[in-house]
């Protein structure tokens, strides 16, 4: 077993070695978006140095290179979230894209006047926005399952909004806001005896956890690649085979049909059926890079490396005169909300840039479950593979110069 070795892991990211005001940079806003390793900076060069090609049309060499390194990586991401079929990969620009999809798509076939959508206030806009724009459409309602003080899900709520007007059931794996992460295995089981689909929201776990769309038995789960060291504008879509076969294309156009007449279009299956036109080629194969990647380091030893980072910071920043926590879930993954007294979380996020250090200062797109807390911002360190104990005692001594000064100035 080789030991982890987080300085290490942090040379193979070429970004990591940048200077920010004349600090070594450390990134702790990986919540927002990962770097990327070497390995995945050179497989996009090496695709477009070699492989360039539009993929399945072409009958030539590079067309045919292009595929299989595009297919590829479908299926790398089918042993990643543990799907039993390639056909089961959708590749899509990213979470908020999946979420789309599968809104548009299932949810326009399946959703009628009187309906229920059910969603938890841990959602990030991208698991919300979608629901009440299908809502409105189609005359549906959506429910809210709330949180305890501790940014938990009351599961007993949940479950009481749960029946047989229940259609959909959006979930987070991890809260982008607070790092709670839920329990949805239970959750799923508990919406599909309602028979209800469930659509899991998996932008921050992935980069965390090992994925198990069989275990959890999730109707769909979607990622976004850049928050797991892939390009950006790649993601993909994961749906069981005997939902996706029955849903409507999305979008319509090449790449995606059997046959065209202008009195009617056949379609292909899934994947193709919703992957109209030319896909983001060289950045899903990039994506194949970042799994290759994770799976080199492990996503057990990832998860226990970061698990020691986020138990040092979750002890430490309280410790800090002025500094108050927000959620203390039962599990945490990837990130912790804090806010300094007398100080706009803005100014904390500026003051750490001088110092060199990367967070999050804001809303991150989940502006209920804030406001659940009385807030409208916080600070966000968020935590990934690369980041060392020496990054978090860097940070906390720079947010106790911070809180110091605030409190000075408050007096
Ligand atoms: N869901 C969660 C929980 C997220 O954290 C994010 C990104 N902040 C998204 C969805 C949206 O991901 P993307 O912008 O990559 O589509």
């Amino acid at each position: 077993v080789r030991t982890y070795d987080a300085a290490t892991i942090r040379n193979d990211f070429p970004i990591l070695q940048e200077k920010v005001h004349g600090k070594r940079l450390i990134w702790l806003d990986n919540g927002a978006t990962t770097q990327k390793p070497q390995a995945v900076i050179d497989r996009l060069a090496a695709f477009y140095a070699h492989e360039n090609s539009n993929v399945h049309r072409g009958a030539h060499t590079l067309a045919a290179r292009a595929t299989d390194a595009y297919e590829a990586a479908r299926d790398k991401l089918r042993r990643f979230v543990n799907a039993s079929s390639t056909k089961e990969i959708v590749f899509v620009r990213g979470t908020t894209e999946g979420i789309n999809l599968v809104a548009q798509s299932y949810g326009r076939r399946n959703v009628k006047a009187g309906d229920e959508i059910v969603v938890t206030w841990l959602e990030h806009h991208a698991n919300i926005v979608p629901w009440q724009q299908l809502c409105l459409e189609t005359g549906a309602r959506l429910r809210v399952a709330p949180v305890d003080d501790n940014g938990d899900i009351l599961l007993d709520e949940y479950e009481k909004l749960l029946g047989p007007k229940t259609r959909i059931v959006g979930l987070t794996m991890v809260s982008n806001a607070l790092g709670t992460v839920t329990p949805a295995r239970e959750m799923i089981a508990a919406a599909h005896r309602h028979g209800a689909v469930v659509v899991v929201d998996g932008a921050q776990s992935v980069a965390h956890r090992r994925t198990d769309v069989q275990a959890l038995d999730a109707d769909f789960f979607v990622l976004s690649g850049h928050k797991m060291f892939a390009p950006t504008g790649v993601g993909a879509l994961y749906g069981k085979q005997a939902i996706l076969e029955t849903m409507p294309p999305w979008q319509g156009g090449g790449n995606m049909i059997a046959d065209v007449t202008f009195e009617r279009t056949v379609y292909q299956g899934s994947p193709e059926r919703f992957e109209a036109g030319t896909g983001n080629i060289a950045d899903a194969v990039g994506l194949g890079a970042a799994i290759d990647y994770l799976d080199g380091i492990g996503m057990e030893s990832i998860g226990a490396h970061e698990h020691a980072l986020i138990e040092r910071t979750v002890a430490g920043l309280p410790a800090i005169p002025g500094v108050r926590l927000v959620g203390s879930p039962r599990e945490r993954a990837g990130v912790v909300s804090f806010v300094v007294d007398g100080c706009r979380t803005e100014d904390v996020g500026k003051a750490l840039d001088r110092e060199g250090i990367a967070v999050r200062a804001g809303h991150h797109c989940a502006q209920p479950i804030l406001r659940r807390f009385g807030l409208e911002s916080t600070v966000r360190p968020s935590f990934a593979l690369y980041n060392t104990a020496e990054d978090v005692e860097a940070l906390l001594a720079a947010v106790r110069r911070i809180a110091l000064r605030a409190q000075g100035g408050s007096r």
